[in-house]
């Protein structure tokens, strides 16, 4: 499941790098491995083994009525090593880098940028505006404002103060703690909705563990039960957050039932090359 309707609004998981990146103590100092053991289980696709974690760099697109809108940019061309495929995960689904409207940030993090702008410095997407919230952008450093230098030179920066509609079936919503101006997107149309997360939740595991590393505590009840989509899960990143033993975990929608499979049967094949 690469995209999911919304009503009237398609939202659709882009993937600009995916694999095993982080050791899960370079992620998460302070948690001991004993303490990710449950999670090996429940979430196999998510790890790459017992050390690291397997993950995703990726982005949404949302496409509404009459706007096409970016919700981040990858790693970029960087990337490590070799580029990422967010521009031809893009044209995979259809859409040109003109065809988007507007790139929302939601943080400025090197993960989340990458694509925004070309090495000669022109924006990757000519139409767009691109939008971040106003504290983020204050607070990044140099490397990240560096980045955006030629869009806002441009005027092409839209900066957001708290939380403002983006169109008629999309409202920012700031939830820092991340980053001090992290904002998440909530898409509503016809009676559903999705709410992407940026980095809220990047490992299915801090759903049921919001003291490791990044708070998922504010406004947790309201959480229960509406479509996720985190571009640092892998496959699409869609999810609900659903009730267990009096605990949350992570339901993967979709794709991640198929990728449980492969992940089994990259195992095996792991296990015979020994
Ligand atoms: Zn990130």
């Amino acid at each position: 499941m690469s995209s999911i309707a919304v009503g009237e609004v398609e939202v659709v998981a882009l993937t600009d790098v995916e694999g095993p990146f982080f050791r899960l103590d370079q992620l998460f100092p302070g948690v001991l491995l004993e303490e990710w053991k449950p999670y090996f289980a429940r979430y196999p696709w998510a790890f790459a083994d017992e050390s690291t974690i397997r993950g995703r760099i990726g982005g949404y697109l949302v496409k509404t009525r009459d706007r096409n809108i970016l919700v981040d940019t990858g790693i970029g061309p960087a990337a490590f090593g070799t580029p990422g495929r967010l521009l031809a995960d893009l044209e995979d689904n259809g859409f040109q880098p003109a065809d988007i409207d507007v790139v929302f940030l939601t943080h400025l993090h090197g993960d989340h940028l990458g694509w925004s702008v070309t090495e000669e410095g022109e924006p990757t997407f000519p139409r767009a505006r691109y939008i971040t919230q106003a504290v983020e952008r204050e607070d990044s450093g140099s490397r990240e404002g560096q980045a955006l230098a030629p869009l806002k030179s441009l005027g092409a920066v839209d900066l957001l103060y708290g939380e403002e509609p983006i169109s008629e079936e999309v409202i920012a919503i700031p939830t820092p703690g991340h980053s001090p101006g992290h904002t998440s997107l909530l898409v509503s149309s016809g009676g559903e909705s999705v709410i992407i997360i940026g980095d809220v939740v990047v490992h299915p595991a801090q759903v049921t563990e919001p003291l490791w590393n990044i708070h998922f505590d504010e406004d947790k009840e309201q959480a229960d039960g509406i479509i996720i989509a985190a571009g640092h899960v892998p496959g699409a990143g869609f999810g609900r957050v659903i009730r267990e033993g009096g605990r949350r975990y992570w339901q993967a929608l979709g794709e991640n039932d198929a990728r449980e499979l492969r992940a089994g049967e990259e195992e095996a094949r792991g296990s015979r090359k020994e």
